[in-house]
């Protein structure tokens, strides 16, 4: 087992990744930038070391400063998270020749997933169901027109290398499609630093829901069931719950059997997640997947009860994952709504001086935060200051616990997310589970005519 982890992220995951070793007796060690000296992933690691000014390009993603700040500290394990380096090949290699042990999938898969284009390719072999779309990279315009006329308007081109709700364009003709191939590798070139694009079916009114999965090294794959993750801002998910309430048992049992034997066969080890879009008539069809923890992995956490940040570790480290079977069985029902450091209205960032934080608590309420009264938010990262999770034995009694925790986070000197998540609860199509990813933007519509009243 692992003696001591250095944790290459900040915030509420840096601080969600120290309790779990915390919880298995590992030693911690922290790295942070000049902006988060007093950060409490600082004060709660056992080591921590200063890797750089604010920037992210010069702390969390100075590859050379964790490195050294790995060996200096002689870690065993780096844990990186979500964002930064948790989906960099590279950095993954290096840990690997550094002999120290990367908490995560194997440098190659990392690579394979994180070329959109490929991983589509790949699962579609492994039999999973994938939107129509281009076989390969797009060439030329005269291939996307023949392809798109084909599979049928709207359709989407996507940078090969893109995330993060960026690097998508939808195209509703052919006139449209005219410009785009071209704009769209040269808009890929510059914000990826690779030109490949490619082209699939654009779904209109379309439900994102995703498949957990953790694999060991001993070549045992299992899946966690879904979340659902269809409440959308800019294609950015701002509210997730587990279970679905549009898959039923039997699909679960179904898409969850295809994605444990599709990962098996790619010799998957550690966390992931495999992202789904269904359409009106409930198909399933594969968009990408994330080699990572996720963010929204609490609410799988509550309805499985399992900790899936000690798993992490515990399958990194060589541990069986002792279940029979290809799952976990899942209980009750969860919700998490990401509260962001932003002007509710317009989602303007909002850093600054918090001077009033109250979190909530009571049965079934779980808040992962690293903010506190009197911390300053940093403008130079995301906005992410807290999530808030419930749990009930339904998704009734989750949505009514969710309503009143809401009530009872209390953040002041900011401007926050909140009162959006509030709103969110009150509406009678959220709570009959009737929305699809265009939900928030008529809802924000609505909600802001019905304001103006
Ligand atoms: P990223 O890696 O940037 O998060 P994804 O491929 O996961 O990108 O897509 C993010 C979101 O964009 C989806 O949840 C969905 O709302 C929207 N989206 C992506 N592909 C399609 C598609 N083919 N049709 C309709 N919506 C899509």
């Amino acid at each position: 087992m692992f003696k001591k982890i250095l944790v290459a992220n900040r915030g509420e995951i840096a601080l969600r990744i120290i309790c779990a070793c915390k919880d298995l007796g590992i030693q911690t060690v922290a790295v942070y930038s000049e902006a988060d000296r007093n950060s409490l992933h600082v004060r709660f690691a056992d080591e921590a070391v200063c890797i750089g000014p604010p920037r992210s390009a010069d702390s969390y993603l100075n590859l050379a400063g964790i490195i050294s700040a790995a060996e200096v500290t002689n870690v065993d394990a780096i844990h990186p998270g979500y964002g930064f380096f948790s989906e960099n090949p590279h950095f993954a290699e290096v840990c690997e020749a550094s002999k120290i042990a990367f908490i995560g999938p194997r440098s190659e898969v990392i690579r394979l997933m994180g070329d959109k284009n490929r991983a589509r390719k790949a699962m579609a072999e492994a039999g999973v169901p994938v939107l129509p779309g281009s076989e390969g990279a797009i060439s030329s315009e005269k291939e996307a027109l023949r392809l798109a006329e084909q599979i049928g308007y709207p359709v989407i081109i996507k940078a090969s290398a893109g995330g993060g709700g960026r690097g998508m364009r939808v195209v509703a003709s052919e006139a449209e499609l005219n410009a785009s191939v071209a704009n769209a590798q040269s808009e890929a070139a510059a914000a990826f630093g690779c030109a490949d694009v490619y082209l699939e079916k654009f779904l209109e009114n379309p439900r994102h829901i995703e498949f957990q999965v953790i694999g060991d090294h001993h070549g045992k794959v299992i899946h966690l069931g879904e979340r659902e993750c269809t409440i959308q801002r800019r294609h950015q998910k701002v509210l997730e719950e587990s279970p679905s309430p549009s898959i039923d048992a039997e699909t679960r049992t179904r898409v969850g059997r295809t994605v444990v034997t599709a990962l098996e066969k790619l010799g998957y080890t550690n966390s992931g997640t495999i992202e789904f879009l269904m359409d009106p008539s409930g198909n399933l069809y594969f968009i990408e997947m994330n080699t990572r923890l996720q963010v929204e992995h609490p609410v799988t956490e509550m309805v499985t009860g399992i900790d899936l940040v000690k798993t992490q570790i515990l399958v990194a480290a060589g541990e069986r994952l002792e279940v029979e079977g290809d799952h976990l069985p899942m209980r009750g029902h969860s919700i998490e709504c990401r509260i962001c450091a932003e002007n509710p209205e317009t989602f303007a960032p909002s850093a600054g001086k918090v001077t009033v934080f109250h979190v909530p608590g009571g049965t079934g309420v779980r808040v992962d935060t690293a903010a506190y009264a009197e911390c300053v938010i940093p403008p130079y990262y995301d906005s992410l200051i807290a999530k808030l999770i419930v749990q009930g034995k339904d998704r009734e009694e989750a949505i009514s616990r969710m309503a009143r925790a809401l009530d009872m986070f209390i953040v002041e000197g900011i401007s926050t997310s909140i009162s959006v998540h509030q709103k969110i609860m009150a509406d009678p199509e959220f709570r009959a589970g009737r929305f699809d990813t265009g939900y928030l933007r008529k809802f924000m519509r609505n909600g802001s005519r019905r304001k103006s009243v």
